[in-house]
């Protein structure tokens, strides 16, 4: 593809020439200097731009497709220029300016097609290759190894939903500064709704119809993706509701899920405005893999959704004390764990849960020596819900017993060392019209746990967290194993009795992921299926996804890969 300006001319139009294999190759040039000419080369990971000259060094800039969010071909502001241009916008990882690391970064390439004396010819030029673009752009996204996606695709209508009081109550002004460009470049349509009230997005969602939509997104914290949830498990077609794949921007003060989802794609830690960038960026490629939902029952016999994490103790009173110190943002909860530690409290209660049972162990030499224990492993994704149904005489929204039960299994993770048995399972019960989730490891909350679980001995506690991705926060890397979709409840205690010291350093180290390496005996964390919950101390918190839920007894199950979730 190399080519010099004193090769000798070409017989075919050198604009039109294909490279190989159904690459492109075309001379453009520089769109403020007709003097600069570049040869461009177009293959299926990249688009290559060199300078074209005599000089032996040629400068070359090489663009991954996995980071194009969109191409577009359009004319220039001068009505007499006979050229066209086509625009590309990039995302690549470049070294931060001011501190170390590096981030994703927004790059626009353009270049100007002027091989004619035709605006209409120049222009036809300029949008077959800003189509390529695009066509290439959108096979490319970057993907983690051993990982099936459901399908690449750019969501077509989607619904962002926004909390303006959020956070620092940025978020609109955010969306409209940052998000708003990023999705026209991309050619990604949406349309805007701005919540008025707590609740109106789980209202919305509830009654809305949902083949208008491709996903649903929201900019806020994760308060209001628990009411997004909460709305599609609350309508009747709740199975086909819940496929509709879901997007994050963080614009909250917990923006657990969004740390998380960029953690997910193997990208460096990223804050505020990067972090935002890149969970846009998530959005304009719109890869979509599952996300684990955990069925959560109340003493009210009361049922919710959660997709982040349930807590007790240390953990829910930070949580909700500090909502208080929203407008400073993600640092509120470090100001409130400092403002709880000064008066750490003990919490009484009963706690049991469902293991998960470690598959037999693998031969000697079968595993790479460094390999972590637990890496996770991806089941490829399913789409639909395919499961055979029994008609059942008596729908109930609680069903807490597996009788007339079926149990679909969709897909099976295949030889993970810890997570063999975590198998993509939706049970579902059906009288014909309605069809009901069913919580089949849950007994009655009234009625003792099963003989299969591990009841806990200790009774005094300083925190319970069931955690289901691997931030807790932008700066809590609470689960560094979890994944989306790795089918596990990540299961942490702190029995009483841990200084108060100890346990400012488990906080600390949680920034890096490196509070299990502590040491501490006070720290116990499982990998469980379904717990139980019951606290003897009468009052307290709650919370559920950082909101706060009825207190008392509750208990609650994982759903392997009920949801969808726009990933990277
Ligand atoms: P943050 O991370 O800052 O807490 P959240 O997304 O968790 O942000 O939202 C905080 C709370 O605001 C949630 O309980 C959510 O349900 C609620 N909420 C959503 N929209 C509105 C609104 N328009 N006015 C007031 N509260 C709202
Ligand atoms: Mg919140």
């Amino acid at each position: 593809m190399e080519r010099d300006a004193s090769e000798p001319p070409d017989p075919v139009p050198s604009h039109r020439r294909a490279g190989p294999e159904g690459s492109l190759y075309g001379e453009f040039t520089d769109p403020l200097n007709d003097r600069l000419r570049y040869s461009v080369s177009l293959t299926e990971r990249a688009l290559t731009i060199q300078r074209i000259s005599s000089s032996p060094t040629r400068t070359k800039v090489v663009f991954n497709l996995a980071d194009c969010t969109g191409c577009r071909a359009h004319r220039g502001p001068d009505p007499a220029d006979v050229g066209a241009y086509f625009t590309a916008w990039f995302y690549p990882f470049k070294r931060r300016w001011m501190s170390s690391g590096s981030a994703r970064q927004r790059t626009e390439q353009c270049l100007r097609v002027a091989m004619l004396q035709d605006p209409v010819s120049n222009l036809q030029e300029a949008e077959r290759w800003a189509g390529a673009i695009r066509d290439a752009a959108g096979l490319q996204a970057p993907r983690r190894d051993g990982v099936t996606y459901t399908e690449v695709r750019r969501p077509g209508r989607v619904m962002v939903l926004v909390n303006p009081h959020c956070g620092r109550g940025q978020a609109l002004q955010l969306f409209t500064g940052q998000v708003e460009g990023m999705l026209t470049e991309a050619a990604v349509p949406y349309t805007l709704i701005i919540t008025e009230h707590q609740n109106h997005a789980r209202e919305l969602v509830r009654k809305a119809d949902l083949s208008q939509w491709d996903a649903l997104v929201i900019m806020s914290g994760d308060g209001l993706l628990f009411e997004v949830i909460n709305g599609l498990m609350e309508r009747e077609d709740w199975q086909e509701a819940i496929r509709t794949p879901l997007g994050i921007l963080p614009g909250g003060s917990g923006n657990a899920l969004a740390a998380s989802v960029h953690h997910y794609s193997q990208s460096p830690p990223a804050w505020n405005e990067e972090l935002l960038l890149s969970c846009g960026f998530m959005l304009c490629k719109g890869l979509v893999g599952s996300l684990d939902l955990v069925s959560i029952h109340l003493a009210s016999r009361q049922r919710l959704f959660s997709f982040l994490s349930l807590a007790w103790g240390f953990v829910a009173d930070v949580d909700i004390e500090s909502e208080k110190y929203r407008h400073v943002g993600a640092i509120r909860f470090l100001m409130g764990t400092l403002v709880r530690l000064a008066s750490l409290r003990v919490y009484q209660g009963k706690l049991a849960y469902l293991p998960v049972k470690e598959a037999p162990a693998i031969p000697k030499g079968s595993i790479k020596a460094n390999q972590p224990p637990s890496t996770p492993q991806h089941p490829s994704l399913c789409s639909s819900l395919p499961c055979r149904l029994i008609p059942n005489s008596s729908p109930n929204l609680n069903a807490h017993h597996n009788h007339n039960t079926t149990n679909c299994n969709h897909n099976t993770i295949s030889n993970s060392p810890n997570n063999a048995i975590t198998s993509k399972r939706t049970e579902i019960k059906s009288d014909g019209k309605t069809v009901v989730l069913v919580d089949s490891l849950l007994p009655g909350l009234e009625q003792p746990v099963p003989e299969s679980w591990t009841v806990v001995k200790e009774e005094d506690f300083v925190l319970v967290l069931a955690i289901y991705q691997s931030h807790l926060a932008e700066d809590l890397w609470t689960a560094p194993g979890a994944m989306a979709d790795d089918g596990l409840i990540h299961l942490f205690y702190v029995t009483a009795g841990i200084s108060r010291p100890a346990l400012l350093r488990l906080f600390l180290a949680m920034e890096k992921g490196a509070h299990l390496a502590c040491g501490c005996p006070h720290l116990v964390y499982e990998k469980v299926k379904a717990l139980r919950l019951e606290p003897i101390t009468p009052q307290g918190v709650i919370t559920v996804d950082g909101e706060m839920v009825e207190y008392g007894p509750v208990q609650a199950q994982i759903h392997p890969g009920l949801a969808r979730l726009i990933c990277g």
